[in-house]
């Protein structure tokens, strides 16, 4: 795991200044350096993200003189759109094609009285979870938050304003990782002047990088889900690499901290990928169970989604059902979750976009230190 050593944010270019990834105070700042009124940055905000407009020539309430200076300081290039994929369920698979090289995938999945976007926030991910697509692709860069903002920017345009209702950074990378750039997004998809999503609306999924949880639990209030996937920290180093720097005890000390500063209803969400023959038995359910006691949680149980040459497999029905059924009479709340865009690859752990080939990590070495 790379995550000690910081990775790149832009490779070989110059940071651009775009709208997209600025929250309210970094509008505000950057009217204040162009020696504007700060109270513009609101209609700006309002024009970017709630109108989906990014052309400040376009922002017909800010004066002439306003405009001509913004658009002199600011290049605002937006990801493409290389491909689009439709499953026959509804959920959409977008893959954007980034400045610098590399393209990430981000998810749209149609529900009935809602729809969430599932985002990604690394190009790669540093963490190699030995289940996970992403993981095996290695690790190129972070996402800058105008990356990150432009796949949610993109996908309202395509379907409307009101496609998107709720937010998981659960698609390429570990947002954690990339606090950086991510905070800025938290802010401006839950400020009113701009998205205006209700913290309820926006989770962060998480291995476990408990300093960030901290962090996180400090400066943004959102929803937490966090990957669990085993009941002891011996097979949890293997499945979850991000285990050997910060083991179970760790994270469930942070897990408390982050619930103990939330309202009495905040719960979190552990995700338990389930592996046939590795994490799936009655007994590591019942290990589960012991783990969590005393924790506000949920847990969505996620059957293995297959990628090419992942050296695992997904457990019998009968054993995913098993497993949820101790859960549930330990009084726990379980979720399956049911298969959604699978036939494209777009479901949890499929996403790989593109990492360009030096970065991909030996599959040999890869498959080898799986369990
Ligand atoms: N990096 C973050 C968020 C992205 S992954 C994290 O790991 O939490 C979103 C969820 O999908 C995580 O719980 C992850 O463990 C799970 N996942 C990854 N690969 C999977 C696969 N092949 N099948 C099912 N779930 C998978
Ligand atoms: Fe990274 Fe999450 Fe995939 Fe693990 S599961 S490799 S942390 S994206």
């Amino acid at each position: 795991m790379e995550h000690d050593r910081p990775l790149p944010d832009e490779v070989g270019q110059e940071p651009v200044l775009s709208l997209l990834g600025m929250d309210q105070q970094a509008v505000r700042a950057l009217l204040q350096d162009l020696g504007q009124p700060t109270y513009h940055a609101r209609q700006i905000l309002a024009w970017v993200h709630r109108r989906g407009v990014l052309d400040v020539e376009a922002m017909t309430d800010l004066s002439r003189a306003l405009r001509a200076v913004l658009a002199r300081h600011l290049a605002q290039p937006l990801p493409i759109v290389l491909r689009q994929q439709v499953s026959a369920c509804g959920t959409r698979k977008y893959l954007l094609g980034l400045q610098g090289g590399g393209a990430v995938e981000c998810v749209f999945i149609p529900q009935i009285s809602r729809g969430t976007l599932c985002i990604s926030s690394q190009l790669g991910c540093p963490v190699a979870c030995p289940f996970c697509a992403t993981g095996a692709q290695g690790v190129r860069r972070q996402l800058t938050a105008q990356e990150i903002m432009a796949q949610i920017f993109l996908t309202r345009a395509a379907l409307g304003a009101d496609a998107v209702s709720h937010v998981v950074f659960m698609g390429m990378g570990e947002p954690l990782l990339n606090l950086k750039a991510v905070l800025p997004v938290l802010r401006l998809l839950t400020d009113q002047a701009a998205y205006g999503l209700s913290k309820r609306r926006v989770t962060i999924s998480t291995s476990g990088v408990v300093p960030a949880m901290d962090q996180l639990a400090s400066e943004a209030d959102v929803a937490l889900a966090v990957s669990l996937h085993a009941p002891d920290d011996a097979l949890r180093d293997v499945l979850v690499p991000m285990n050997r720097h910060y083991p179970l005890e760790m994270l469930l000390a942070a897990c408390r901290r982050y619930l103990a500063g939330k309202d009495h209803k905040s719960h979190i969400t552990f995700e338990y990928c389930l592996l046939a023959g590795v994490n799936d038995s009655p007994a590591q359910a019942k290990a589960v169970a012991r783990l969590l006691s005393g924790i506000r949680a949920k847990i969505n149980l996620i059957p293995f989604n297959p990628f090419p040459g992942a050296p695992f497999e997904r457990p019998s029905d009968a054993a995913i059902d098993a497993f949820g059924s101790v859960l549930h009479g330990r009084g726990l709340r379980v979720t399956t979750r049911r298969k959604r865009g699978d036939e494209i690859a777009a479901a949890c752990g499929q996403l790989v976009g593109t990492v360009p080939a030096r970065a991909r990590r030996d599959k040999q070495s890869h498959a080898a230190s799986a369990v």
